[in-house]
């Protein structure tokens, strides 16, 4: 489903397509149809999920379809064009988050010509600036304006944001209270209220400044409350502050997703595309999403790929829309079996059917691995996720594991063994991984730190051999002699042993 589909308007699909926004994710297909009606919503999203734009997209296109003409007079005069604004709060000066000519208007007191309209409340500063930021990038073809306000830095220039005026104010609750008590701004005006991360903001005992805030806010508005979980506080609090809600659900990306069997192989970072290759010879690979750490990567492997007669093309943001949306397109029609993306790229990329996920470059961080996963075995199906280690990468790996609370399953690849890998290599023989990898997890893997020998491995294991590392060594699942258990065995048996680390 497109994003024109959603009856989004034309400065906001620019602007979404701007961004490299392929799909609207779940969260928004469910949300923004009914925002744009003007309904209350209670959502059941995480930060991840595209949470932010299923809100702030509706919300601008409400606000500008509204309260338009009035805009459009506060810009007149002001120069080319006035966009969202963004007063960074700790700089002491006025930020343009969006792009293009930034609109300064003098004289001090336009805000109360031009009222707080919209208020989103958000438990922390990192994710009120990351919402400032969005409606700075998703309205940076409309004449609203926007600034964010929270605690821990001087307050000066987030009240002379608000003096200036703003249509759109995100907040963390206690600056935003502090500010309401010395009277610089006032919320009469709201017409929309969103209450972001309410779970967390309860956990974090924000709990009665949120009750201060919503005393001050007209009983006539709209409400969109999202919360990650729903215990029942919340649900008591959606009850009071809702009405008639739609509600909205999007399951956590689970990372322990039953429905992906995951597995890596420790590779020396020159022999990466080999083994790419190689993996992708596999008959079980019919549909392959590769994802690499830069642009670049991407178009090296995809050129590789297409030198050994593999049909790949690549996504990422260097690429035209209609290039992108062409190669999905492929991808989707099955006419090209391997697509290789940017993690931006692949953002909302809900394709069916995609039997390999493969981790050409360990991502940066261990939720982008959950979401990069999560392309696969969607849906009930199965699917496998395959990383690519090299050495430098152990640290992302160690993340990701922690996250998962589990160990990933390391196999042996049957390439033929590096000329280098070939001489006597007296502390790290096999790869020089293993080793390192033991050292990490020393309990868990001592029993697989003694140095696996690549050329004695190639030799003595025609197919890939899983290394039953840490699942095996604790009773956890054995894949019954198979050839392949991690393929095959262990789906059988339900799901795989974990042994986690720690709880989270
Ligand atoms: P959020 O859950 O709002 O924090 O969004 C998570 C990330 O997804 C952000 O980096 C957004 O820029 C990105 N994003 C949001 N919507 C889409 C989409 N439809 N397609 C691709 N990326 C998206």
């Amino acid at each position: 489903m497109p994003f024109k589909t959603l009856r989004l308007i034309e400065p906001l699909l620019r602007a979404v397509h701007a961004e490299g926004y392929t799909l609207p994710t779940a969260i928004q297909q469910q949300a923004i149809p009914h925002v744009l009606e003007g309904r209350d919503l209670l959502g059941s999203a995480q930060t991840g999920t595209g949470k932010t734009a299923a809100f702030a997209l509706p919300i601008l296109q409400r606000l500008h379809t509204a309260g338009g003409a009035k805009a459009e007079k506060l810009a007149e005069g002001s120069g080319p064009k006035a966009h969202t604004g963004h007063a960074a709060p700790a700089g002491g000066h006025h930020r343009q988050a969006g792009h293009g000519p930034r609109v300064e208007r003098g004289g001090g007191h336009e805000g109360a010509r031009r009222p707080i309209r919209a208020l989103i409340l958000t438990p922390t500063r990192e994710l009120a600036a990351q919402i400032g930021e969005s409606f700075g990038v998703y309205g940076r073809h409309l004449h609203l304006r926007h600034t964010v306000i929270y605690g821990g830095v001087g307050q000066g220039p987030q009240a002379a944001a608000l003096r200036r005026g703003v249509d759109i104010l995100v907040a963390t609750p206690g600056r935003l209270l502090d500010l309401l008590n010395q009277r610089l701004l006032t919320l009469r005006d709201v017409e929309i209220f969103v209450l972001d991360e309410a779970d967390r903001m309860l956990d974090m005992g924000f709990i009665h400044d949120i009750r201060k805030v919503i005393g001050q806010i007209p009983a006539q508005r709209q409400t969109l409350l999202f919360s990650a979980t729903m215990p029942k506080e919340i649900r008591a609090m959606a009850n009071q502050v809702l009405t008639h809600p739609v509600q909205v659900s999007v399951p956590a990306e689970s990372p322990a997703a039953d429905t992906v069997a995951q597995a890596l192989y420790f590779i020396e970072p020159a022999r990466k595309l080999e083994l790419l290759e190689h993996l992708l010879e596999e008959p079980g690979v019919t549909r392959a999403l590769v994802f690499t750490r830069t642009k670049r990567g991407a178009d090296r492997v995809v050129h590789r790929l297409v030198h050994a007669g593999v049909e790949a093309e690549a996504i990422h943001s260097d690429k035209s829309q209609n290039a992108r949306q062409k190669a999905l397109e492929n991808f989707k029609r099955n006419r090209t079996r391997v697509l290789v993306a940017s993690d931006i790229a692949a953002r909302g990329l809900d394709v069916d059917n995609i039997s390999h996920v493969i981790n050409y470059d360990m991502p940066g961080d261990a939720e982008t691995y959950v979401h990069r996963i999560g392309r696969t075995g969607r849906a009930g199906a199965q699917g496998k996720a395959i990383s690519l280690c090299t050495r430098e990468e152990q640290g992302e790996l160690r993340q990701v594991e922690k996250l998962l609370g589990r160990r990933i399953t390391v196999l042996n690849h049957k390439l033929a063994p590096a000329p280098a890998a070939a001489k006597p290599a007296p502390k790290h023989q096999a790869h020089g991984h293993a080793p390192a990898r033991a050292a990490a997890h020393s309990t868990t893997y001592s029993s697989h730190s003694a140095p696996r020998a690549t050329g004695a491995h190639a030799k003595a294991a025609p197919k890939e051999q899983e290394k039953k590392t840490g699942q095996a060594a604790h009773g956890g699942h054995s894949g019954g002699g198979q050839k392949s258990p991690f393929w095959r065995g262990k789906r059988r048996g339900g799901r795989p042993s974990s042994r986690p680390h720690r709880k989270h």
